[in-house]
């Protein structure tokens, strides 16, 4: 069966089709530009690319568009679009409406619109009207959401829950639901699986370190706790989000700079993390290249980045009671040796040996080992692949 996994966002539209039997990407690409001028649809299929500049006012029209490219004469890889078997979709945030990956059904998609779109306002709109777009152009095809919120479901009650009071908690859904957990349940199985154990038998901290950036627990398979909270806003500093910080001194800052709730709400989203403190970029290239140079506030900011990494690192594995591996992961886990480097040391209290040459060594894409042969606690890199979790949920919910 092949699978199509749609990634909407408010303006774009990002897709991989996928062959079940072989796991290989048949064709991806990416819509850009929805509803505004200049429009572009950047397809690959057959080992070539395609480039179409037309006009898309609305996700129908991009998925429309979409679907000529799959069956395009020269970079196209189906003949029609009957041989989509189904269609993942990535959702965010399904707070506590969804516990797991679920086919689309017309009580689906109205809990989706009226139940979500609060807890990410950003993210679920954008993704429900990519939806919608899908079953009017392919109305006989089924469709699948596939929550990043998911893997985090198995956490128990004591790690999701606030120190509020439990009936807000009760009415509200307000409460811990992580994000990034396609990734986190991928790295953990491969890691399971390049350990040769079973992930019944390990501990694993995973960590997600990207433009956002999420650190999970991982105990025999199971997420047991997560750092990113009611939103992606909580956990360690991150490009330009805040990260965790003291309620008071959110409404402190609100009132000193006379920002109202939801201003707030974006500053910390947007102008704060490593892009904040650093005053340079929140992109880590640029951070690295900022403290070679020899800007303090760079170094700060990555140092600061590496130092909360490593207390979620710690925090997890006394709340798993042991470790056995930690993984990287994301454009930052993958690429960055230093930050790698400033996560791991000073962890050999707990059985780690890093490798400081294997952790050098260029991204070849596949999976690495950091730490050394003899090191209690295996250090991984493994590179995430989100699209294909959603292709493997959607094939097994069918
Ligand atoms: P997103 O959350 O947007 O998916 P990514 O996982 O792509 O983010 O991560 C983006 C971050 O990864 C940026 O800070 C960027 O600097 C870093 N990054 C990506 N690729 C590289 C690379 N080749 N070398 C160093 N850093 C990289």
């Amino acid at each position: 069966m092949k699978i199509l996994v749609v990634n909407a966002g408010s303006s774009s539209l990002k897709y991989q089709l996928i062959d079940m039997e072989t796991e290989a990407v048949l064709a991806k690409g990416g819509c850009e530009r929805i509803g505004i001028a200049g429009s572009v649809l950047k397809a690959k299929g057959n080992g070539k690319e395609k480039v179409y500049e037309q006009g898309m006012p609305n996700h129908k029209v991009a998925i429309e568009l979409v679907l000529s490219a799959l069956t395009d004469g020269e970079i196209g890889v189906i003949k029609s679009m009957d041989e989509i078997g189904a269609v993942g979709h990535r959702i965010v945030a399904s707070g506590e409406y969804f516990k797991k990956t679920t086919l689309v059904t017309p009580e689906v998609l109205k809990t989706l619109e009226e139940k979500t779109f609060e807890l990410a306002p950003l993210h679920n709109p954008a993704a429900a009207t990519g939806l919608r777009a899908c079953i009017e152009v392919m109305p006989n095809t089924p469709m699948a959401l596939v929550f990043d919120s998911s893997f985090h479901q198995t956490m128990p009650e004591k790690a999701y829950l606030f120190g509020i009071k439990y009936e807000d908690y009760k009415e509200y859904g307000v409460r811990k639901y992580g994000a990034h957990g396609t990734s986190h349940k991928f790295v953990s199985q491969e890691a399971a699986k390049y350990l040769g154990k079973k992930p019944e038998e390990l501990k694993i901290v995973t960590c997600h370190l990207g433009n956002g950036s999420s650190i999970s627990a991982v105990d025999g398979g199971k997420c047991v706790d997560t750092s990113m909270g009611f939103t992606p806003l909580a956990g360690v500093l991150m490009g330009t989000r805040s990260g965790d910080i003291d309620a008071s001194a959110v409404e402190f800052l609100a009132r000193k700079k006379g920002l109202s709730h939801a201003d707030m709400v974006t500053y910390l989203n947007k102008q704060c993390g490593v892009a904040g403190i650093s005053g340079v970029s929140s992109d880590f290239r640029d951070l690295i290249a900022g403290a070679e140079s020899g800007n303090e506030r760079c170094a700060l900011a990555l140092d600061m980045f590496a130092y909360q990494t490593k207390k979620f690192v710690g925090a997890y594995a006394a709340a798993m009671g042991g470790l056995d591996c930690i993984v990287f992961t994301a454009g930052i886990g993958e690429n960055t040796p230093t930050v790698r480097e400033g996560v791991c040391k000073g962890l050999e209290f707990l059985g780690v040996k890093f490798d400081k040459k294997a952790n050098a060594a260029k991204n070849n894409g596949a999976i690495r080992e950091i730490s050394a042969k003899d090191s209690k606690v295996k250090v991984l890199v493994i590179p995430t692949n989100e699209e294909l979790v959603i292709a493997r949920e959607t094939a097994e919910l069918l």
